[in-house]
């Protein structure tokens, strides 16, 4: 029985193939993670349509794993929301995040929004709205210079309990901001019940505006009902000047992607605020 039981162990080690060894090694180890000082933020500017004045950053979360080098969040994230992980990682993000933008107002870049993104785990913890308050008054940034993303996916099954919980953002004044639009579950109806400050074009739409007819329809069937909801839209994966003088030529409000920054260091980002601001 024992040496079937090795038997058993190699064949399913021969089994694993790389995706699942990286997986189970990174999810063992996410767990230390935060502790061990491997997690950094990148803040991604979100400017101006028209004039490229940048209105926010994006906070986005890295991994800096000893033997795998940067894991893509878009690997860990799923990992740590699986785990459970997400929970006290988002609280860290949402920390750092709005400690950060306090510094950056303290020097004088004084209307940046940062936003922060929130799984659905995240959102639907218990105390959520507690943590929110207790972190806004620790780091003592203004809730307005808060932005919390969203996806349509938080309301599969959840709908009445997010809706609260966003009605209580806006009472204190923090913005949210629904991400992905398009490409989730969301209905037309669902939508007007919501208080969302902006909606948040995915990036599969902008990267094809100009190849695929159907998506410039879309796109601007999205700017008029968000115009007619009274709501900000930001289309996100602008990569090319063409891509940014069609958002721009359809009053589209704000602009994220590679065409105007990639996610940046904090030194780097200060470094761009401070050219802007001579120029
Ligand atoms: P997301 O929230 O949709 O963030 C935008 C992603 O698109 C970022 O990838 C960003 O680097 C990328 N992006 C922006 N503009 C362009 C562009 O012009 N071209 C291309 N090719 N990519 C662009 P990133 O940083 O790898 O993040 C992936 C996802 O991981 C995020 O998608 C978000 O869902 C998740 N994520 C990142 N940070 C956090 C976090 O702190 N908490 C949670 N819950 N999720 C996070
Ligand atoms: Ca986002
Ligand atoms: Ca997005
Ligand atoms: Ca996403």
């Amino acid at each position: 029985a024992k040496s079937q039981g090795r038997n058993q162990v190699q064949y399913y080690t021969a089994a694993l193939n790389m995706h699942s060894f990286k997986h189970f090694a990174l999810s063992n180890d996410l767990r230390k993670a935060l502790a061990k000082d491997e997690l950094f933020i990148q803040y991604m500017p979100r400017v101006q349509a028209q004039t490229t004045e940048i209105l926010g950053v994006e906070a986005l979360v890295r991994w800096n794993h000893p033997d795998w080098g940067l894991v893509s969040p878009a690997e860990f994230v799923p990992i740590a929301e699986e785990t459970g992980l997400i929970i006290p990682i988002g609280e860290w993000v949402l920390r750092e995040a709005c400690k950060q933008n306090k510094r950056w107002q303290d020097m004088g870049f004084t209307s940046m929004t940062v936003s922060v993104n929130f799984s659905v785990k995240q959102l639907l913890q218990q105390n959520i709205l507690q943590t929110i308050d207790r972190i806004v008054e620790e780091t003592g940034l203004s809730p307005e210079y808060l932005e919390i993303e969203i996806t349509e996916s938080s309301f599969i099954s959840n709908e009445k309990e997010v809706i609260h919980l966003l009605d209580e953002l806006k009472k204190r004044k923090i913005k949210v901001s629904l991400d992905d639009f398009g490409t989730g579950f969301s209905s037309l109806y669902l939508l007007k019940q919501l208080s969302l400050d902006t909606i948040k074009i995915d990036k599969s739409f902008v990267e094809e505006i100009l190849t695929n007819p159907v998506n410039k329809s879309i796109i601007e069937c999205i700017l008029s009902l968000a115009k007619a909801m009274n709501m900000n839209v930001v289309a996100e994966g602008v990569e090319t000047a063409e891509q940014y003088a069609f958002l721009k030529s359809k009053e589209c409000d704000e602009i994220q992607g590679y065409y105007f920054s990639r996610p940046l260091d904090i030194k780097d980002l200060e470094a761009l605020l401070k050219s802007k601001q001579m120029n």
